[in-house]
């Protein structure tokens, strides 16, 4: 068998242990003679695990009883446009009123800006904090934010996979309900969902394959009748209604989120998690520092444990990817709309991966200076 260190930013390493259980149970589920894959979603089977799931996930974090767990599709590109749809007050009342709805969007790099961009086709979404002056190399100072009086919600995105920032420290939101993408970031720490109306996350980077998005929603917040003129997929009442089981849900990978909510439980839940992530991370950034080839982007204080963005130089970052490649770390090349590297180090990165990537670094470097 043929083991690289895959350091894609999504779809991600799994567990190992999770892939191998997955593997023994592929042809019969716990005797049902089927695959998950083949399982009707009706069956008591399939509901036995999508219950577990969310009873995993809900012991793993501590979500509050007020709080829903939806497990949706579409990716957090439809959150995007979700959140407004079922959020903004204007579209709550089918702009009957004549009113609009308002949101105001942190920037902190290319998945604010897109949801940002999303939110402006549903109303009067605006950016009320930035760091695209510099790169987003950066988060906006916290303390400085305004929040206006008549937003619906304020958003933030928590990690920013493409730029490798995070934010450390949550607005105050004066009593609006915070919406937080935490795609890249989900279960890779402890989480006080109580700061927050809703959270959302892609699966497929921290927590299972893609196909399933998991949506945490203060029960307030999701709207109480139909709201006119917004598709019924698109309503979280819906699928809050129906416990994720409207329609046909992504079955398997629900199943294999459920495997890995068991597996972060053996790994000391999220607390030791962030443990791990936060050694992995600093074996990793402190060689950057120290480094006369490598340089990190993101400024140190908002640097994120689970992208880690840098560069050697215009001239030998595809050769580093290339020689990377050739020794068995994958995935190394940065997002295509900012190029440099990128090691993506989720919670089934081992740390052994880590390691061996800051020797093949060293090693490159004395090779190139
Ligand atoms: N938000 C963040 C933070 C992401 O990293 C991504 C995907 N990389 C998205 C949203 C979009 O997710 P999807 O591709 O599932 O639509």
């Amino acid at each position: 068998m043929t083991k690289v260190y895959n350091f894609s930013a999504g779809p991600a390493v799994l567990p190992e242990a999770v892939l191998q259980e997955a593997a023994a149970e592929m042809l019969d589920y716990q005797g049902c003679g089927m695959s998950v894959m083949e399982m009707s979603h009706r069956s008591s089977a399939f509901k036995g695990i999508i219950d577990q799931a969310e009873k995993d996930l809900r012991d793993l974090v501590g979500i509050p009883e007020n709080y829903r767990v939806l497990f949706l599709q579409g990716g957090g590109s439809t959150q995007f446009a979700m959140v407004p749809m079922n959020l903004m007050r204007g579209i709550a009342v089918g702009g009957a009123d004549g009113s609009v709805g308002h949101a105001d969007y942190i920037v902190t790099g290319t998945w604010s800006k897109k949801a940002l961009a999303e939110a402006q086709r549903f109303g009067d979404a605006r950016c009320i904090a930035t760091s695209v002056d510099t790169n987003f190399d950066r988060v906006p100072d916290m303390a400085n934010i305004q929040v206006n009086a008549d937003a619906d919600y304020v958003y933030i995105c928590m990690n920013e996979t493409v730029n490798g920032n995070v934010l450390r420290e949550l607005p105050d939101t004066q009593g609006k309900p915070l919406v937080a993408d935490m795609s890249s970031c989900f279960l890779s720490e402890p989480i006080d969902v109580e700061r927050y109306g809703l959270i959302f996350a892609g699966a497929q980077k921290n927590v299972g394959p893609a196909g399933v998005t998991i949506v945490i929603v203060r029960e307030d917040l999701i709207p109480e009748g139909d709201l006119p003129g917004v598709p019924t997929m698109m309503q979280y009442r819906t699928h809050a209604d129906a416990g994720s089981l409207y329609n046909t849900p992504p079955c398997y990978a629900i199943y294999i989120c459920g495997k890995v909510f068991k597996w972060l439980k053996s790994q000391g839940g999220l607390a030791g998690m962030q443990k791990t992530n936060q050694d992995k991370a600093a074996l990793l950034y402190d060689y950057l520092d120290k480094s006369n080839l490598f340089r990190g982007f993101v400024r140190p204080q908002d640097r994120s444990l689970m992208n880690v963005t840098f560069t050697a130089g215009d001239e030998l970052d595809a050769a580093f990817v290339a020689e990377a490649k050739a020794r068995g770390f994958e995935n190394l090349k940065g997002h295509r709309s900012v190029g440099g590297l990128r090691a993506s180090i989720y919670n089934a990165m081992p740390v052994e991966g880590v390691q061996a990537l800051v020797e093949f670094m060293r090693e490159f470097e004395a090779h190139h200076s």
